[in-house]
């Protein structure tokens, strides 16, 4: 139900549109904010939710780090400093529970359980993105294609995992705090050496290696993280190309 700018007001806890008075739980604190146009959407489980576009003034991003991103299925995005988003704990405690609903036939049961991953894989993708914004002035992702792999037969995690939310968050809150953001080709970002910048013999390669986590590189002796080491070439990646834009 979508409504025009100017034509709800807030105030105490509760919009108004139309005279009519909607009591609404404020997460976001709504009196700092001129409301603009927005909607009221219902979600599978009854609930309404009230989303409006706020005048905000842009805040520019302290931080100086650069940070490359590799998004994947066991940890849902590992940065090029270590840090990392693990997709897991979104439903671990409830992944039992909605067997157990899923098998009974309970079908509400079943949806309002997966509203809550949901609910809680985009609250802890919008703290991990608000986190790299904060400190970083440089962020670089590699470019897999969800929409591709959920296709394939790692289609579950690869939406549980969240990818596109992802880059949807970072590419937005990066344009707001003045960020440069960039996706670059994760071709070969895992099978080389971040170090050496080599090919060498001992790279996780195909099937076999997708299980590797860690490995020693046989050119130049270092030890990786496999995600690390992939988000440290992305990095490498999103430097290569000149990054200022030339406008004519
Ligand atoms: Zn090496």
């Amino acid at each position: 139900m979508p409504f025009k700018s100017g034509s709800v007001k807030w105030k105490d806890g509760v919009i108004t549109l139309n005279k009519q008075a909607f009591k609404l739980w404020d997460s976001y604190g709504l009196a700092n904010y001129s409301l603009r146009s927005g909607s009221f959407n219902e979600d599978s489980r009854g609930r309404w939710y009230f989303n409006v576009v706020v005048e905000v003034d842009r805040k520019l991003s302290p931080g100086s780090s650069s940070i490359g991103i590799d998004l994947g299925l066991k940890t849902t995005a590992t940065c090029s400093d270590g840090d990392k988003l693990s997709s897991g704990r979104f439903y671990r405690d409830l992944e039992r529970p909605l067997g157990i609903a899923q098998r009974a036939g309970r079908k509400a049961r079943a949806r309002a359980i997966h509203a809550k991953i949901a609910n809680r894989r985009k609250d802890a993708l919008h703290k991990f993105s608000s986190a790299l914004v904060a400190r970083c002035g440089f962020i670089v992702v590699g470019d897999v294609s969800s929409m591709k792999l959920a296709k394939t037969n790692m289609a579950k995690s690869v939406l549980d995992a969240g990818w596109g939310q992802l880059k949807t968050m970072l590419e937005y809150k990066c344009d707001h705090a003045g960020i440069l953001f960039k996706v670059v080709s994760e071709k070969n970002t895992t099978q080389t050496c971040s170090s050496c910048k080599q090919l060498p013999d001992s790279r996780p390669r195909g099937i076999a290696g997708l299980g590797i986590r860690e490995w020693i590189c046989s050119g130049c002796g270092v030890t990786h993280d496999r995600d690390v080491n992939a988000a440290r070439n992305i990095l490498a990646l999103g430097h290569e190309r000149p990054v200022v834009e030339i406008s004519l």
